[in-house]
């Protein structure tokens, strides 16, 4: 494989698929390293019904192959492995992926963000299947039946709120008895009528493997250590996410929780590096929005390019 390159992607979810398909399109070759987990978090996640152009929906590994077909036809190599360490501090830019290094004048970074999970190994089972860490893309699922959200913070409390549009009830489980969220978050959450809180509690199971569905939590509260069965048809994390980005540290600016920050959209502080996705947006978090700033990193990059003559 060729070490020197025009543009390397970093990470292979609809963000850096995007940006593959633009600059393979631009006749660029991008090379886009797939990191750990090849086609991001879409190819965790079974129907995905918000992406435009899909009436029937379609499922989430599908529409990321459909990606990927989409960006090699026009010439996008990729390479299975995972981004190692970076020198950005002279072009062209070193991107090592283990015992490879390969040199880049332009660099989309596109590698995600992680949601943080229980780590239960039924919940990691039932993901996708009732299991969920992003409301938006699958409250809809859940009309007209009861769900649990768990988490102490603004995002569960949002997560909580958003999701009484569609459930009959939430039922907000924190494994403590004092939030981190804002008080103006709390107290909307607590004043709602369709929401109930669970304190002191932390979740041991999640029902039924077998069925593949969720049916139920086995819960503890931690302060009487009663144990009991919660019937329940979904169950959400709203304990927040990790940005892919912790080899950027002291090279890239960063907020507070390790998102990658940008300006202009998808433009890092070093000339010819670009972030598109979720490792830079912590607000949408959306296949389509993923997919549109890797389409705007693409075409900076060719405008860089072209601007240096390269
Ligand atoms: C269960 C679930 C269901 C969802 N359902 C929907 C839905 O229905 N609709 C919707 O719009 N959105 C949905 N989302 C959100 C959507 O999947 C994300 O917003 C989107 O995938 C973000 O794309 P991304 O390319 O920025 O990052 P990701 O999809 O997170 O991809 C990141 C990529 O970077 C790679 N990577 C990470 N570190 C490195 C490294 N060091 N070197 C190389 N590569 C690296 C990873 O291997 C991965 O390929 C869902 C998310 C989840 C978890």
């Amino acid at each position: 494989m060729e070490n020197f390159r025009d543009v390397v992607v970093m990470g292979s979810g609809c963000s850096g698929h995007t940006a593959a398909l633009y600059t393979a399109r631009a006749n660029l070759k991008p090379l886009v390293i797939e990191g750990h987990e090849p086609g991001g978090q879409l190819s965790m996640t079974t129907l995905v019904e918000n992406f435009p152009g899909f009436p029937e929906g379609i499922q989430g590994p599908e529409l990321i192959e459909n990606m990927r077909k989409q960006a090699t036809r026009f010439g996008a190599e990729y390479m299975l492995g995972h981004v190692t360490s970076v020198d950005l501090t002279k072009r062209p830019f070193m991107v090592h992926v283990s015992k490879h290094v390969i040199h880049t004048q332009t660099l989309i970074i596109a590698s995600g963000a992680s949601a943080r999970w229980l780590g239960l190994p039924s919940e990691q089972a039932l993901i996708g299947h009732g299991v969920s860490s992003c409301a938006t893309c699958d409250g809809f699922f859940f009309s007209g039946k009861e769900i649990v959200v768990i988490g102490g913070g603004d995002s569960a409390m949002e997560e909580a709120l958003f999701l009484t549009r569609f459930a009959t009830k939430v039922t907000l489980i924190h494994r403590r008895d004092h939030f981190r969220a804002s008080k103006i978050m709390l107290d909307r959450a607590h004043e709602h009528k369709q929401i109930e809180f669970l304190t002191d509690t932390v979740v041991e199971e999640v029902h039924d493997v077998k069925k593949k569905e969720v049916t139920g939590l086995k819960l503890r509260n931690l302060k009487t250590n009663k144990v009991w069965d919660l019937p329940t048809s979904a169950m959400f994390l709203g304990i927040g996410h990790i940005p892919n980005a912790k080899m950027f540290e002291g090279h890239l600016d960063m907020d507070q929780d390790g998102y990658l920050k940008t300006h202009d959209y998808v433009f890092t502080k070093v000339p010819g590096v670009y972030a598109c996705g979720d490792v830079q947006d912590r607000r949408y978090r959306q296949a389509i929005t993923a997919s549109g700033s890797g389409c705007m990193a693409a075409l900076e990059v060719e405008r860089f390019l072209e601007q240096k003559g390269l």
